[in-house]
């Protein structure tokens, strides 16, 4: 379990943990992403950044400038979609946090370089303005919609051949999230949705996004899908889904509850119509 904690941020020290980022992948040396500091020596460009505390372990984050010699590496979106929940949870706090240490240098109401870091939180503190900067975390919503037995799968063309997915998309400002949840599928594939319901949560850290997933009814409307956008669109029976995303991300335990609740509802009308 992931501890982020309210004391007071440790410093890096000898005894604690550290995750090695470059670029956007993931340090590994025997298919482990956790190293001490007899493992690797930080350059002193290398800064730290405290994760929380983890299996014991003070764990801290780390961008490198370039990859360590005789150390493997593997793309962060591979690793977390073979790692447990909890795996999941401290690479995504990992990755965000170095991204946002590493663009935010500068305050950006007044320029002034960023030196000053509050000492029990994520949050920089412009020397000059006071302005507060925290990490950027972008909510998204991501939602299964039921017609039937059937569920709308789409696919974007950047997607993996053959691959179908929820429809999801960026919260804009101000904007409440089942507000996103009918634009974004209206925009997406023309349709109305009703009965939207909140399923859960899973921060996804390409770059910054906080996924939030829905369920939701069909409400009125053909398939249209957006063009440039999704390149294809349907209902798909349960029982004869296409290929659809790891049971590791949202998108794919989405589909697999949605699903499974579909087919329950589905028994329960077939027990009581006999
Ligand atoms: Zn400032």
């Amino acid at each position: 379990m992931l501890t982020i904690g309210i004391d007071k941020h440790p410093k890096p020290h000898t005894q604690a943990q550290y995750i090695l980022l470059y670029e956007n992948q993931v340090i590994i040396s025997d298919d482990q992403f956790l190293f001490s500091l007899e493992d690797f020596q930080p350059d002193n460009k290398t800064s730290p950044v405290f994760c929380g505390t983890w299996q014991d372990n003070d764990v801290f984050v780390c961008l490198l400038g370039k990859k360590p010699a005789g150390l493997d590496s593997i793309s962060l979106r591979d690793l977390l979609l073979r790692e447990t929940e909890s795996n999941f949870l401290i690479l995504s706090r990992a990755q965000q946090l170095a991204h946002w240490n590493r663009d935010h240098q500068f305050c950006g109401r007044c320029g002034t370089k960023m030196t000053t870091k509050h000492d029990s939180e994520h949050t920089k503190i412009c020397s000059s303005c006071n302005l507060r900067h925290y990490p950027r975390i972008s909510p998204c919503i991501i939602v299964s919609i039921r017609k039937g037995n059937t569920i709308l799968l789409a696919r974007s063309p950047h997607m993996k051949e053959g691959m179908y997915s929820n429809i999801a998309g960026f919260v804009e400002a101000g904007e409440p999230l089942e507000e996103a949840v009918h634009r974004e599928v209206f925009e997406e594939v023309g349709i109305r949705v009703k009965n939207i319901e909140y399923v859960g949560s899973q921060p996804w850290s390409f770059p910054h996004q906080l996924m939030v997933g829905f369920y939701a009814e069909y409400e009125s409307g053909e398939i249209t899908p957006a063009e440039g956008e999704i390149e294809s669109a349907d209902w798909f029976p349960i029982s004869d889904l296409p290929l659809t995303s790891s049971l590791a991300s949202i998108s794919g335990q989405l589909i697999h509850s949605h699903c499974a609740r579909i087919q329950e509802n589905e028994s329960y009308n077939t027990l009581t119509e006999h």
